[in-house]
């Protein structure tokens, strides 16, 4: 990772280097047990992005490491060591849940909320850094980013509307701008292909919005301006017939029409404007059916989880206070689901998202459920993005949250000690799932 570029290399060599030093910008560290890590110099205060203390370091501590600020008995923060090295980022060290069981520190690529690099990622953290250096000024209101996230849509079109928010969509000017391509015009119509072009100047395109089942039709404006165009769609709302409910039409005409573009570009495939409205409608209404709501399904009894009766079920829950960065955290062991057998519950400070109170809960659960030595435990929890979490050891697709990572390290850990103790542990997916996934 320290080697340097010689003054003459092969060109394979010098994309390694690119790669490597791309690579090295966006890691970051998940602290388990701190030990890997010194606390001056590398990336540790976020999973958000790479964020060390600044300052230089005194000549005492150059070689701190993140495990001296722990307590070797609690396994927590020792607040005291934090006020004497970091007294400026206490409350940002304490947001940082340390392992108790000796989860290892993990360096994640932190522009994937899996820690893991990939391609996609790779490609667009070096379009936003070739962005950033062009024109600094592209940034656009918060609001409308958040507009994207409460989309009722799918998480792979939010993620495209992000994109497209960022210029973060591959069309030719961004590539030629890059010099990936050159002279890569619009597949449709030859002009230069941006992203207000491809969306809604070309010919391609305004017969697709024309087409559109728009009530009362929707027509384009002469538009510079991809926000308010898209604020004019958002408010488009589709005729009844098409029965899409609360789902806007809008992300998936765009989608379809990207689509309708790769497949040009790439599979020599062309679909008319009138096949790709029925194609976005067709996407949208499938998508929407989807989504029934899951009332009826509760009650009905679920075959797969027949219980053994000695079996114990937990329940935890949090509620967090977003004012005061505090959570409280509750939790209670069941047998056969109605007989509680015990009920526990602690306040925690400096918990900085309902989610992660949510992590919390179930590991305070955890760790009490191995001190009472029960032999088998079903963790229920009623956050599905914490259930996706700790199952697949990755999080949900829409999840901005990386911070799940230092969580899932954690549970890992937890879980090595659980098997090693001969203690089965499953987590169950709760009927609100669904409903969750609907609000995602
Ligand atoms: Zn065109």
């Amino acid at each position: 990772m320290q080697a340097s570029l010689p003054a003459s290399c092969s060109h394979g060599w010098r994309g390694i280097l690119i790669g490597r030093d791309l690579l090295k910008e966006q890691l970051g560290w998940a602290i388990g047990d701190g030990q890997n890590v010194l606390a001056w110099d590398e990336a540790w205060l976020s999973l958000l992005a790479p964020v060390c203390p600044m300052g230089p370091a005194p000549e005492l501590g150059s070689n701190l490491k993140v495990s001296d600020l722990v307590s070797t008995e609690t396994k927590d923060w020792d607040e005291q060591k934090i006020e004497r090295h970091f007294p400026f980022l206490r409350e940002n060290i304490l947001s940082l849940k340390t392992s108790k069981w000796g989860g290892r520190d993990k360096l994640v690529w932190l522009r994937h909320k899996s820690g893991s690099y990939t391609t996609k990622t790779g490609y667009y953290a070096a379009v936003e850094k070739n962005q950033e250096t062009m024109s600094p000024n592209l940034t656009l209101p918060q609001e409308w980013l958040k507009e994207v996230w409460k989309l009722i849509t799918s998480p792979k079109l939010k993620l495209f509307i992000w994109k497209i928010k960022h210029r973060a969509l591959p069309v030719g000017e961004r590539l030629e701008a890059r010099q990936v391509l050159s002279g890569s015009k619009c597949i449709h119509c030859g002009n230069t292909e941006t992203i207000l072009h491809l969306f809604f100047q070309c010919p391609y395109a305004l017969k697709v919005w024309e087409l559109a089942p728009f009530s009362g039709g929707f027509n384009l404006m002469p538009l510079n301006n991809f926000e308010q165009e898209w604020q004019r769609l958002l408010l488009a709302v589709a005729l009844p017939p098409l029965g899409l409910g609360k789902c806007t039409l809008a992300p998936w005409l765009l989608w379809a029409i990207w689509t309708a573009r790769n497949q040009k570009l790439f599979q020599k495939r062309s679909f008319t404007p009138q096949e790709t409205v029925t194609k976005a409608m067709h996407d949208a209404r499938e998508w929407s059916m989807a989504q029934v709501p899951v009332v009826t399904s509760e009650k009905r009894p679920k075959p797969h989880q027949r219980r053994s009766p000695s079996e114990i079920i937990c329940k935890s829950d949090a509620a967090w206070k977003k004012e005061l960065q505090a959570a409280g955290l509750a939790w209670s062991f069941y047998r056969n689901h109605k007989e509680r057998i015990s009920s526990h519950n602690q306040s925690e400070a400096f918990v900085i998202s309902s989610l992660l109170a949510e992590g919390l809960a179930i590991r305070s659960a955890m760790e009490q459920a191995i001190s009472l030595q029960y032999r088998r435990v079903v963790f229920e929890s009623d956050s599905l993005q914490l259930v996706t979490a700790i199952a697949d050891g990755l999080v949900s697709p829409t999840s901005m949250e990386s911070y799940l990572i230092s969580i899932c390290c954690q549970f890992l850990s937890i879980l090595l000690l659980l098997n090693s103790a001969d203690v089965s542990l499953s987590v169950l997916r709760t009927r609100l799932q669904r409903k969750l996934f609907q609000t995602l």
